[in-house]
């Protein structure tokens, strides 16, 4: 199995304030778990560079207005989208080449170059907007690369499956009306945390209608749970479109130490949610599969290894020692989540088959 790992010590750069959550230590403790692993002597690992992406792909997804604000934002040296969302004289930067990195795994993955890929940059994109950004996020990451790749390949039919704690509104809206790109959410619950969205009546419109499908999970939800929504809803949706490739937004604030969220999923937990992707990939796309870093703030709790755990999973590696950190206890809560599974159900009834 060779997997791409996309990396570039360039996404060390952008900085909201050093005790942000989104800081720069949450790709170095990773990389410094990864070598301790031996992972990246692991020849089957193919270390892959980023290209800063142009303002023609750029182009396809955000507003010009929005670009100007926030290169001018940036090249000032400082400013502020949101509260929490901070710019610097390298969050623009930055923020392009975390969009090149997603858009080089794509790429590495549809020509052939490696059979899977891994993409650990920063700053995130799934709560940018077409003309705005907030939540830690300026470009939309996702929705740059897959337009590019959907306007220079055959490939058509993308499947996201956006499993970070939050819910990805930013790219729910750019492809809200868009049947060529599934977006698939499992968040916790908008009445709990930011942004708020994401509820299962939220569906997508027009000719989109029926592709956007959220799976708002209660605080607590464990691994257990995690897997009945795999079963009941995301294997038959993502087994109905049929997609020509598999991204994965992998937000690893599931994990059950994530120090701004209140899920309860362990690294074991990721281990299983990973290889029902691959699972799906395997038997609809041909194998094409891309899982790219979104949240997880647990720098020195979970996020190195639910990290690990992804990408020992895309390397098909004996996972069974990935273990959970030391000093934390797993939950033993088990929150139900049939509720939401027949909401989910009964809503996209009229768009897809449920066994
Ligand atoms: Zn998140």
């Amino acid at each position: 199995m060779s997997m791409g790992l996309i990396y570039h010590d360039a996404y060390l750069r952008h900085e909201h304030t050093p005790t942000h959550p989104e800081r720069r230590e949450r790709l170095q403790y990773t990389m410094d778990q990864l070598r301790e692993e031996g992972v990246l002597d692991d020849p089957a690992v193919n270390r892959l560079d980023p290209s800063e992406v142009t303002d023609e792909q750029i182009g396809r997804v955000h507003t010009d207005e929005y670009v100007d604000r926030l290169r001018s934002m940036s090249a000032t040296g400082s400013g502020r989208l949101s509260a929490d969302t901070h710019v610097s004289e390298h969050t623009w930067a930055t923020a392009k080449l975390a969009a090149g990195g997603v858009l080089r795994g794509l790429e590495a993955v549809k020509s052939g170059e490696v059979e899977s890929a891994f993409v650990m940059s920063r700053p995130g994109g799934h709560h940018a907007f077409a003309d705005d950004g907030h939540g830690f996020c300026y470009l939309n990451n996702s929705a740059v690369a897959i337009r590019h790749l959907q306007a220079t390949t055959d490939v058509d039919r993308v499947l996201i499956w956006d499993w970070d704690a939050h819910h990805g509104d930013g790219t729910q809206s750019i492809f809200f009306d868009d049947p060529s790109v599934l977006v698939m959410s499992t968040h916790q619950d908008g009445r709990t945390l930011f942004p708020g969205t994401g509820r299962v009546d939220e569906v997508g419109s027009g000719a989109g209608e029926g592709y956007n499908v959220n799976v708002p999970l209660p605080p607590k939800t464990t691994d257990e749970a995690y897997m009945e929504v795999v079963s009941e809803v995301f294997e038959p949706v993502a087994e109905q479109f049929d997609p020509d490739m598999v991204f994965v937004e992998a937000g690893q604030d599931n994990h059950f130490t994530d120090p701004i969220t209140d899920l309860g999923v362990t690294a074991q937990g990721y281990v299983e949610l990973m290889a029902s992707a691959v699972d799906v990939a395997d038997r609809l796309a041909g194998g094409d599969i891309v899982a790219s870093l979104a949240g997880g703030y647990g720098i020195e709790g979970g996020l190195p290894y639910t990290n690990l755990a992804v990408i020992a999973t895309l390397l098909d590696y004996e996972t069974a020692y990935i273990r959970e950190p030391a000093i934390y206890e797993p939950p033993v809560e088990n929150p139900d989540v049939s509720d939401v599974i027949e909401r989910v159900v009964d809503t996209h009834s009229d768009y897809w088959e449920f066994p």
